[in-house]
Formats: C-alpha cells, structure tokens, sequence
C-alpha cells in the first residue's frame, strides 16, 4: 500500500483564522499518526477574490504556526485546462447542461414556484434546489445563447447521473482513531448542482475530487461544514473513474455566539492574533494541541 497522503486545501480570499489552525493541526496530527505525507494546496478558483497577499499571508501563517507541508504547493489556479477537460468529459456525455440563468431569475422561479404553493425542496446548506429552467432547453436555443455569447454555468443533470451509477455509492468515513465504516451516500440531496462556473471551467465541487485524486489523497480530513458536500464528490468519483479518499470531517471552531467563524464575518484572524503577541504554542493550547 502506497503511503498515506492527506491535504490542507485552504482559499486565499482572505487571512486564516483559528478555524483554519484548527483543521491544519488536525491534519497534521492525523498525518503524523498515519505515518502519512501532508500537502497543501491553494483553492484560488475564485479569481475574484484571490489576492497574493492572501496566498503570502497563509503560508506566513502555517509557518509560523508550524505546520509544514511536504512536496510541491498546488494551486487550482495552473490546472483550468485540467478541470475544463473533465467537465467537457461530463457534458459530452450529457451529464451536464448549460443553464444562463442568474442568481436573481433562479430566485424569482422558486419564489413564483412557493407563491403557487410548491414548496422548494433546499440542499444541505440551505438554498433552494434549482429548478431545473435550463435543463429544458432544446439544443438548437442552448446552441444559439452560445454562439450569442450569453454567460453559462453547467449544471449536473443528477438524475441522468445518477441513472448511469453502476454500484452503490458510498462513503468511507474514518475516525482519528483509525476506525472506518461506510455509509450510503445521497448525492440526489443537492439536485442539479454547479459543476462549472460561469468565470472559470470548474466549480469548488469538480476542482476538489480532481486534485485529490491527481494528488493521490487517501484521507481528506476537513470541517464538518463540508461533510454533505461528500455525497456529491463520491459520485463525481463515480462518474469520472477516479479513486474515492477515505474522509474525516472534524468539528468547527465557534465564537461566542455559536457561530462557526468566517472571514466574511470579521473573525479575528491569526495574523491579528499573533500581532497581539499571542504566540504559536498558545493557539495550540487553546486549539487542543498542547
Ligand atoms: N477550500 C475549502 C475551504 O477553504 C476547503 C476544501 C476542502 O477541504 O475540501 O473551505
């Protein structure tokens, strides 16, 4: 058996804060206890809200703290022609579709469906289902909106995916202690999600069983907020023929209101923590990792 291999995939659209010292830590651990390699990588798809700063200050931050990675650093930003081959694979195949519809229009079909009294079924994070307006369209509209230039995601067509899934599909969860169980996965949860963005030929979903599997990842071991978003990567697995990781969501680091914390929230971040003259073995303490 090769030998373990676990990332820490953080995205540079802002400064880590403590939730990120908590899931590099606990990759760290795990990686240590696995006798395994840990990689990093850098999720920059969103070249919106990239910054280099962002890139410089969270490799600032794991050394500081730390944490060393072993081999080269990947960044998502290099491999656009890599994720645009596999979401081509998908489309020809006609697991995707096209849909040019806007945040705004989505928002107003499932308002319009919930006035006449149809309930939006919501994914795991919350947010209505798509209602499927674009995967109506007939082939020579979807040809001419493109030949128009009109902006486009692809969408999953989940039900023709799920239709060509030839065994059961699984997740393998395992616990820091190395216990492992497997448990069925719902993909059909997150109806006809993202595959590709609009800006750039992937979306987080497609970007991450990518890379795990080019990078060789045996153990992803990541926040409990991205534990739903599994059941979706073990079928892209399925579709793309590529290896499923064994997985390990930890639990998140909170405020002191309960909620989990987030750059988009002000969280402080450890760059503001340390120039406080907080040091590195403290935020280990405070983090459990004395
Ligand atoms: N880039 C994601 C984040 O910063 C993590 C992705 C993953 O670990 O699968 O939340």
């Amino acid at each position: 058996m090769s030998r373990p291999a676990l990332r820490f995939a953080p995205s540079p659209n802002g400064r880590l804060h403590l939730g990120h010292a908590f899931s590099a830590l606990t990759n760290a651990r795990i990686a240590d206890d696995l006798g395994g390699r840990l990689l990093l990588r850098i999720e920059d798809i969103d070249l919106g809200r990239t910054r280099p700063a962002f890139v410089q200050g969270l490799l600032d931050d794991l050394a500081w703290l730390g944490v060393s990675f072993d081999g080269p650093v990947r960044r998502q930003s290099e491999h656009f022609s890599d994720y645009a081959r596999a979401r081509d694979a998908l489309a020809g195949r006609k697991l995707l579709y096209p849909c040019f519809c806007s945040r705004g229009r989505i928002a107003a079909a499932v308002a319009e469906r919930e006035a006449s009294g149809v309930a939006a079924a919501r994914d795991p994070d919350g947010a209505p289902l798509y209602p499927g307006t674009c995967r109506a369209l007939s082939g020579d509209e979807v040809r001419a909106r493109i030949q128009a230039g009109a902006p486009h995601t692809w969408r999953l067509d989940g039900a023709a995916a799920l239709a060509q899934v030839t065994a059961p599909l699984v997740i393998r969860r395992f616990a820091p202690d190395g216990a492992e169980e497997t448990v069925p996965a719902d993909p059909a949860r997150w109806g006809d999600a993202v595959i590709a963005r609009r800006d750039v030929p992937t979306s987080y979903h497609l970007a991450v069983v990518w890379d795990d599997a080019e990078q060789d990842i045996s153990h992803v071991v990541r926040g409990q907020d991205l534990a739903a978003a599994t059941d979706l990567h073990v079928l892209l697995q399925h579709l793309l023929g590529l290896p499923s990781p064994a997985y390990h969501h930890h639990g998140l680091i909170r405020d002191e209101t309960g909620d989990k914390l987030a750059k988009s929230k002000g969280s402080e971040s450890l760059a503001d923590l340390r120039s406080r003259g907080i040091t590195p073995s403290a935020i280990r303490s405070m983090l459990g990792f004395a």
